[in-house]
């Protein structure tokens, strides 16, 4: 274990625990710049990875919370620059803004609210989840954070619908009762730390020990933002749980203010659908069952009728007298089945037959069939009329972008053979 840091002096001593953690409230924090160097680091910005000129700044403390514990990293800015992100290096918490601040120089921190509320909201109902009486014997307590669902792993295979509505009912009464959440700070060889659930200290813990307790629940130690009483959290809705990995179940949880978000969103796609679909919200499953079923019955009657059609197309080519030299055919909404279709019926291998399928002035499939030395002749020099490509002898198929040059097409294979029968 690290020991505790000496006293060495009021700007370059830090200890784990940050401003953010004693009063997680703080929205707005004066505190002096004690290094900033630059730096690059890559950032996902606008949904891409992206390395970012940036410069890694520490203060003297910080209302801006760190990653850590399995919570996300605070947003903020700092005498309005925006905090691209924050990390933890020892017991130092390392700041990535977009531009430079002066060491020495009093700077005022502002964290982003909504989001930090929001990670507490989730934070405090994991301890409130996992500390519950019935789940705690199977707590893994591993939490993760998305930004729509966050989930807690458990060291069981299953739970029952019941129990799961009996955590929601129990937890949320303890929301009514507004149960008070206290942090207390510990020196790491504190007996008193025995009490609260650990599952053993971090090697690179520098500084006290914090250990969130909620009132007669859960005491635990934790690096986390919390908030100060369970009725600050709102409310709890436990979504569903999934199988985890190695027989462990994830529990899928909503809290505080993202229970109305994700109650809202749900409404919303619950009208749109009530629109498309005709229905009440009640019937959806049953229409969808339905749609799906006419659908598939749907498709299998135009795959038949697909078939029919080939081979009239087939016998169509077959009933001409004189036959010509080549068979040219292309339907926007054929597919490959149709094509071949087609080639089976007219089944004479001397006929040359240029067979297309696709969007008429678009990508789309393309089949070459008939006597050997003309597929290899006319296939690859079509693909590249039609821009794309493709492979084969008696049976060349190919994949082309543009069949509104079908016209080209058939001018030069009717002058390959016009060339043929003057030789
Ligand atoms: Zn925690």
């Amino acid at each position: 274990m690290v020991p505790l840091l000496p006293f060495i002096g009021p700007i370059i001593l830090r200890s784990m625990v940050f401003q953010c953690q004693r009063d997680s409230y703080q929205k707005k924090y004066e505190t002096t710049v004690t290094s900033c160097k630059p730096s690059k680091q890559e950032f996902v910005l606008e949904g891409k990875k992206k390395k970012v000129d940036c410069y890694e700044v520490i203060f003297a403390d910080t209302i801006l919370f760190p990653e850590g514990g399995g919570q996300p990293d605070d947003r903020g800015t700092v005498e309005d620059i925006p905090v691209l992100r924050i990390i933890r290096q020892g017991g130092e918490a390392v700041h990535d803004l977009e531009s430079p601040l002066e060491v020495g120089i009093k700077v005022i921190q502002k964290v982003d609210w909504k989001r930090r509320h929001d990670h507490m909201q989730q934070h405090s109902a994991q301890h409130l989840i996992s500390g519950d009486s019935f789940f705690h014997q199977y707590c893994f307590g591993i939490l993760a954070f998305t930004n729509t669902v966050s989930y807690i792993e458990f060291n069981t295979p299953t739970f029952t619908s019941e129990e799961v509505l009996t955590l929601e009912d129990s937890i949320n009464m303890k929301l009514r009762n507004a149960v008070p959440v206290t942090v207390m700070e510990y020196d790491a060889s504190d007996p008193k730390l025995k009490e609260s659930h650990t599952r053993g200290l971090p090697e690179d813990l520098v500084g006290p020990v914090r250990v969130v307790t909620i009132d007669g629940i859960d005491s635990n130690m934790c690096c986390g933002t919390h908030v100060h009483n369970l009725a600050d959290i709102q409310a709890i809705k436990l979504l569903y749980t999934e199988k985890g990995k190695s027989n462990k179940i994830l529990l899928y949880f909503v809290a505080g203010n993202r229970v109305l978000r994700y109650l809202g969103e749900c409404v919303s796609r619950e009208r749109a659908l009530n629109v498309v679909l005709h229905t009440c919200p009640s019937d959806h499953g049953n229409k969808i069952e339905k749609l799906q079923k006419d659908l598939k019955s749907s498709l299998k009657s135009l795959k038949d009728a697909f078939k029919d059609l080939a081979v009239f197309e087939g016998q169509k080519f077959l009933s001409q007298n004189p036959r010509p030299k080549v068979y040219f055919h292309h339907r926007r909404d054929g597919d490959m089945d149709y094509l071949s279709g087609i080639i089976n019926e007219i089944n004479d291998e001397s006929v040359l037959k240029i067979l297309t399928a696709g969007e008429d002035k678009g990508p789309g499939t393309l089949v070459v069939h008939g006597p050997q030395d003309l597929v290899s002749q006319v296939g690859p020099k079509l693909c590249e009329i039609l821009e794309g490509r493709g492979g084969g002898k008696t049976r060349f198929t190919g994949k082309v972008n543009r069949l509104g040059k079908r016209k080209d097409a058939e001018e030069y294979v009717l002058k390959v053979l016009d060339c043929e029968v003057e030789n």
